[in-house]
């Protein structure tokens, strides 16, 4: 079906990434503030049944795929019905999940059975000392034992991987040989100036072109992959000459994704963002428990993403780039 997501620029969206939940059982220093206590109410958050009016509303619009994310959406209980009930929405033909991994062994079953069908894990450090200091938490076997159990039990795993200079680039190597020996995709994300703490600044950026050089340096060289399936995909791929891993790339300061963004975000609070650096976004929470029919929300959704900004590109290229403090674990990544 056309997607009725168009934007001045002529950017379509087909992906929905939905934050279920701002809480965390981690406290990871790229991302959480550490004045931390002012957690939602439970009153604030989407409920399941809101959730799954919205994903059907933009299903409708033209959504195809859906991403559950946090805070960690884990420590939400029951997660697996949401899933449920998402996957029996027609046109909606992919769910995936984003998760710190902690608590996903003990889940993978029922959600891969409710129908999920693919999981990114975020890890940026096999040191357990290294691990604890960015994320404020022990726990780096049990993330990798999921990671294991998700692929065991069929699901399409990716690694997410932060990279910050002088904090955890000297792991890269051990991050692309992780990929290559497992036949995983990692994919290294640069950082980006949404921290709760503000304590980004350019100089803690490893570039994408960075990553290549350190990764062809130690392994030999890596080989760009094309995009077999021509959807958009913010990660530039690449493949080994001699593993089954693949690494990609998501260069979001160095080379923004902005011009092929084909997505919209609704943060645990019920607003709608139509780009990730929007802040505050949209009141869509307020306008559906003010009582609007599905047809007022449906325009109300149109409307807003026709107004989509162009992106972190444009404070890039107006050298306005600054931590935002816009909590990246209300909005999910
Ligand atoms: N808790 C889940 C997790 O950690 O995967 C889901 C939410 S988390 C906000 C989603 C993704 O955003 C994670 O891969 C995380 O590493 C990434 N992230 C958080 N803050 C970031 C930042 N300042 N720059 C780049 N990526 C960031
Ligand atoms: Fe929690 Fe994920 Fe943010 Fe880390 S990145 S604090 S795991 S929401």
């Amino acid at each position: 079906m056309a997607s009725k997501l168009v934007d001045k620029y002529g950017r379509i969206a087909k992906k929905l990434r939905i934050s279920v939940t701002d809480r965390c059982n981690m406290r990871c220093i790229y991302c959480m503030p550490t004045n931390n206590a002012d957690w939602l109410d439970d009153s604030q958050v989407l409920s399941f049944n809101e959730i799954v009016r919205l994903a059907s509303i933009f299903a409708d619009l033209g959504i195809e795929k859906i991403r559950i994310t946090g805070g960690e959406p884990l420590v939400r209980p029951s997660l697996e019905n949401l899933i449920n009930s998402i996957s029996m929405i027609p046109g909606i033909k992919g769910i995936g999940l984003t998760t710190n991994g902690l608590l996903l062994a003990d889940q993978v079953k029922q959600l891969s059975s409710a129908g999920l069908s693919s999981v990114n894990v975020s890890l940026d450090s096999f040191k357990e000392d290294r691990f604890k200091m960015m994320t404020g938490v022990k726990g780096v076997n049990k993330v990798i034992s999921s990671i294991h159990n998700a692929n065991d039990a069929g699901l399409d795993v990716k690694l997410n991987t932060v990279v910050i200079r002088g904090w955890n680039d000297d792991e890269i190597v051990d991050f692309a040989l992780f990929a290559r020996d497992n036949g995983f995709t990692v994919r290294f994300i640069e950082f980006m100036p949404l921290d709760g703490t503000g304590i980004w600044k350019h100089d803690l950026v490893f570039s994408k072109k960075e990553m290549i050089e350190r990764i062809n340096l130690n392994l030999g060289e890596i080989v760009k992959l094309h995009n077999i399936d021509n959807q958009p995909e913010p990660a530039m791929l690449y493949s080994f000459i001699d593993g089954k891993g693949i690494l990609g790339f998501i260069p979001s300061i160095t080379e923004p994704f902005c011009g092929n963004c084909d997505r919209a975000r609704i943060t645990s609070d019920g607003r709608l963002l139509t780009c990730l650096f929007e802040n505050p976004g949209r009141d869509l929470k307020g306008i559906m428990r003010s009582g609007a029919t599905d047809e007022v929300i449906e325009r109300y959704i149109v409307d807003s993403m026709s107004n989509k900004p162009e992106g972190i590109i444009k404070m890039i290229k107006t050298k306005s780039l600054k931590p935002t403090l816009n909590l990246m674990h209300t909005i999910g990544g």
